[in-house]
């Protein structure tokens, strides 16, 4: 390529447990790059893998050692983790994050980079004909639709790792220190002219989902929770409500008792009353867990603790 290499490209990829997805990984992604006729490196962060990851990246590092690092991690952190550790390491000026299990194939990649080099700062990429479960598909588009009524973010696919920065908004992501986030959102809220593109979506090459139901849960609690207190203030809207109900419901038993004073059914009328009780009482406790999330989170964040440790980099000295 004769073209000079104006950009230079990052690409963060978390890894854990994907021995049966790493060597096709390496085949297809490399050359794609290699085609870019741009300077590039691609970071592999070893989320605490228990397979043999590490040592398949190992070897990678050793054939490639020129566009190849490694961070290994001592344990399971997580993937959001695994990437905010390599974005603060990247030393390109466009980062792209990909998943290794290659449901986002590395050949869409240049699409990417071509919107970046129309200008815009964040390209979100979203799935073109999904293929995850009947249930997750459906399950992640509720979720989107609570996201996009509690917080300003909009993107079509929050769920689609392969994402295109340029690397202002990494540097916002890292200097936010943020904890348990979910970083295309939080890329969103830094970026100044985000656009979006449709990506081929294939199933997981080898291998099972790393994610439970329980920890999809917690992702997307995350998500709602952790950018925006929407939810505490609609949360507060809906017990005025509930209050304003209440006292219409004591008016009205007000009005039976001493009105049409000794009705028949008023056993029944207690019964009501007792559902009625119940009710405000699970909805009192769904407000101190609601409360309990921001707490947890503004305890997580004041008491600072290293997020991640970082056992190894393997990395030749910056270029
Ligand atoms: N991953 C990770 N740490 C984890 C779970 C997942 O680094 O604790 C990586 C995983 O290796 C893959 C990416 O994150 O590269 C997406 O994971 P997965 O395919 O399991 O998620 P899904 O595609 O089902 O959302
Ligand atoms: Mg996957």
């Amino acid at each position: 390529m004769s073209t000079p290499p104006t950009v230079s490209v990052s690409i963060v990829i978390p890894v854990y447990n994907e021995e049966l997805n790493l060597p096709t990984l390496f085949a297809r992604l490399y050359p794609v790059l290699d085609a870019l006729g741009r300077r590039y490196e691609i970071i592999f962060t070893n989320d605490g893998s228990a397979d043999r990851s590490f040592a398949l990246l190992q070897a990678q590092h050793a054939a490639r050692p020129d566009v190849t690092r490694v961070i290994d991690f001592n344990s399971n952190y997580g993937q959001h983790m695994a990437i905010m550790a390599a974005f603060e390491r990247v030393r390109g000026d466009v980062i792209v994050t990909l998943d290794a299990d290659l449901q986002n194939p590395p050949e869409e990649i240049p699409k990417l980079l071509e919107k970046i080099d129309a200008g815009f700062d964040y390209v979100g990429g979203y799935r073109l004909n999904r293929q995850d479960s009947f249930f997750r598909t459906y399950a992640s588009r509720l979720i989107n639709l609570v996201r996009e009524k509690t917080t300003s973010i909009e993107m079509t696919d929050q769920g689609c790792m392969l994402r295109a920065y340029r690397r202002a908004i990494i540097d916002a992501i890292v200097r936010s220190g943020a904890i348990n986030t979910f970083i295309p959102a939080l890329a969103y809220s830094f970026s100044g002219n985000p656009t979006e593109v449709g990506v081929k979506h294939e199933e997981r090459h080898a291998g099972v989902s790393n994610y439970s139901f329980y920890s999809l849960i917690r992702l997307n609690f995350d998500l709602i929770t952790g950018f925006s207190i929407a939810p505490l203030q609609y949360f507060t809207m809906f017990a005025g409500l509930c209050s304003l109900g209440s006292l219409a419901l004591v008016a009205v038993l007000f009005v039976r008792r001493f009105v049409f004073a000794n009705l028949d059914g008023d056993a029944f009328g207690t019964f009501t009353l007792f559902g009625i009780l119940f009710f405000l009482l699970s909805v009192a406790m769904i407000g101190i867990g609601l409360i309990g999330e921001y707490v947890g989170r503004t305890y997580q964040v004041v008491r600072a603790r290293q997020r991640y440790h970082v056992r190894e980099t393997l990395e030749t000295k910056s270029s």
